[in-house]
């Protein structure tokens, strides 16, 4: 299929939309609607990705490929458990880096390697905070014809993050800015407004507005959906942690697609600035807050122009609601002594707001997407458990293997010279 930007423009093929990551007039990259699947679906993660995607690569040059790009991406699983009859915890962190970006990584960067003809080169540029650089780099590791360069603010990440980050090698180079977040995110936005680095260096984006991350997420919730339908419990309604909104824009679009998708609920951290706009319809970005839930301390959510370009109405698509850090921290230990289960803080928002759903009324199968292992975020959730969250296997390996990142500068001049060095 063919996709427009949200600002309107052209239309592009779906391929070209997911090398090229943002719109060139500046718009995000919309996917038309497609009609419900009729079924059958087939059985596990992968077939059912295929299922939900297919439609949206009918036509494109990678749609004979779309299987095995499948295959390559969906290596995990995205189980859910469930705490009682009607609560499930959607786990998507089973991946290489312990979040659920691992899936969106992962299958744009099945994509761009198909993408890229023998004889080029591709660099992806990636500003982290946090989780999306590990999710990137684990993803391109090692895979031919692309590269990675990711910049993260030097100590403003933690011990953990900082080591999953440089453990890579190889294709993989990390670098530490003398900065912050924003800092390393303008140095990107720069480079690839130089239309001569760009081109040299084949300067490609991953960030969260990407095609090729978000359509894939469609997937797992499809998938869970369609567990809950199995144990004769249908609709799922799934509340979705969320940040820049692009998980849980791709909920809607499973919803869409045909899964056995009820309500969709927003859950965010005190960044309210979504609940805020589905209840007023007034949109007020802010400067971001920080809270226990950092990967989703956004004050302005990129994917929110997407969801007011494709739903006329979007209070009628999607509700939200917000909770703070005090609910954050209650819900993580509530959860582990009520049911023995650990929770990262983002997946704690969303229980947060659950309950409160279901005081204030709320029947039926509920699903909460838990977004990152616990483990990842063991600073604040250890004391709150009062003991140790164990690590999962691949965190553990990629924890346990030796760490490089190179000092640079937050200048242009410092990122060209660095890329330069590479591509010798
Ligand atoms: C990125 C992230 C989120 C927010 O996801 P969006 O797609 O930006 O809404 C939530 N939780 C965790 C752990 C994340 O890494």
């Amino acid at each position: 299929m063919n996709v427009r930007s949200t600002r309107g423009g052209a239309e592009v093929p779906l391929s070209a939309a997911i090398a090229s990551g943002q719109a060139p007039d500046g718009g995000l990259y919309l996917p038309p609607p497609v009609p419900p699947h009729a079924g059958p679906w087939g059985e596990g993660l992968p077939a059912h990705a295929a299922a939900v995607l297919r439609p949206w690569f009918a036509g494109d040059v990678l749609a004979p490929q779309l299987d095995a790009i499948v295959r390559e991406s969906f290596t995990f699983s995205a189980p859910v458990r469930w705490l009682d009859d009607a609560t499930g915890l959607l786990e998507l962190f089973h991946g290489p880096t312990a979040a659920f970006k691992d899936f969106g990584a992962r299958f744009l960067a099945a994509c761009l390697q198909r993408l890229t003809p023998a004889d080029e080169r591709r660099t992806v540029l990636v500003a982290t905070s946090g989780d999306t650089g590990a999710a990137v780099a684990a993803a391109f590791w090692r895979r031919p014809r692309c590269r990675v360069v990711v910049l993260y603010p030097d100590g403003r990440v933690s011990p953990r993050q900082a080591h999953q980050l440089a453990a890579f090698g190889d294709n993989v180079t990390t670098c530490r800015v003398a900065g912050s977040f924003d800092d390393c995110q303008a140095l990107v936005k720069r480079a690839f407004a130089d239309a001569h680095l760009t081109a040299r260096h084949g300067l490609v984006s991953a960030n969260s507005i990407s095609l090729g991350r978000l359509l894939p997420q469609a997937a797992y919730h499809a998938h869970a959906a369609l567990a809950v339908a199995a144990r004769g419990r249908s609709p799922a309604h799934i509340v979705v942690p969320t940040g820049n909104l692009g998980n849980a824009f791709a909920c809607l679009l499973a919803r869409e697609a045909g899964a056995p998708i009820g309500d969709v609920v927003l859950a965010t951290n005190r960044n309210r600035v979504l609940p805020d706009f589905l209840r007023t319809g007034h949109y007020a970005p802010t400067a971001s807050l920080a809270t226990l839930a950092n990967a989703m301390d956004v004050g302005a959510p990129s994917n929110l122009e997407r969801l007011r370009a494709r739903w006329a109405e979007p209070a009628e698509a999607v509700t939200a609601d917000w909770v703070d850090d005090d609910a954050i921290r209650a819900t993580i230990r509530a959860t582990a002594t009520t049911y023995g289960a650990f929770v990262c803080p983002h997946t704690a928002c969303g229980l947060a707001v659950l309950q409160r759903r279901r005081r204030a009324g709320a029947r039926g199968t509920w699903l909460v997407a838990a977004t990152a292992h616990p483990a990842k975020f063991e600073t604040v959730v250890e004391p709150l458990v009062g003991q140790p969250v164990p690590v999962p296997p691949p965190l553990a390996e990629l924890l346990a293997r030796p760490a490089h990142a190179e000092p640079l500068a937050a200048d242009l001049g410092a990122l060209r010279q660095r890329l330069d060095r590479l591509a010798d």
